[in-house]
């Protein structure tokens, strides 16, 4: 090969480039826009919606939530709920799989939308149940069509309540009631 010749192409392949629109951002100046399915940490729980059924726990592969309950004497027509106690996320090992969410059968946790959490420990990447109380309840639309089909956007829209989250409308206090008395 001719002298120099290899030097020419590689500043050919650099002058190329050097034209085309970058894929890279001045990151944090500059944001990429999130999709609204986007399986982002600070988890979304609903403890209004949540029973302690601990379903989410259980099939979490790598078993990284820890729930502890006790009975509340609450709801025990409908087979009472159970007040959390504990409620941790070791975010440090979660790979954001979201089977957690999708063993959830109350639409109680959902994914979160945010990917900023660094800490400087370990022990402090574990989300408590007073953190998962206080984060901000902008739940992804991953494995919620409910939420996707109001085309709700976690990064634009408001926060959502309990009420307004869940797949199904809960049961009034006259429908359980009558419930009962019927099933007599
Ligand atoms: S997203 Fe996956 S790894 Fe993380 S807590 Fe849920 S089930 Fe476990
Ligand atoms: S978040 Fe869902 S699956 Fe987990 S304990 Fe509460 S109701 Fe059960």
């Amino acid at each position: 090969m001719p002298y120099g010749l290899g030097l020419l192409k590689g500043m050919l392949v650099t002058l190329t480039n050097f034209r085309r629109k970058p894929f890279t951002i001045q990151y944090p100046e500059e944001r990429v826009p999130q999709h609204p399915r986007f399986r982002g940490e600070d988890f979304v729980w609903y403890e209004e919606r949540c029973t302690g059924c601990a379903s989410c726990a259980k099939f979490c592969p790598l078993g990284i939530i820890r729930i502890v309950t006790r009975p509340s004497g609450m709801q025990t027509q409908e087979g009472e709920k159970y007040a959390l106690e504990v409620f941790d996320i070791d975010l440090a090992r979660c790979m954001f799989c979201g089977l957690c969410v999708e063993a959830c059968p109350y639409d109680a946790l959902h994914m979160g939308s945010g990917f900023e959490r660094a800490r400087y420990t370990r022990k402090d990447l574990v989300m408590t149940i007073d953190e998962l109380r206080r984060a901000p309840k902008r739940p992804s639309t991953w494995f919620r069509p409910q939420l996707e089909g109001k085309g709700y956007n976690p990064h634009t829209d408001r926060p959502l309540e309990w009420h307004e989250v869940g797949r199904h409308q809960a049961p009034s206090l006259a429908d359980m009631q009558g419930r009962w008395v019927e099933e007599r």
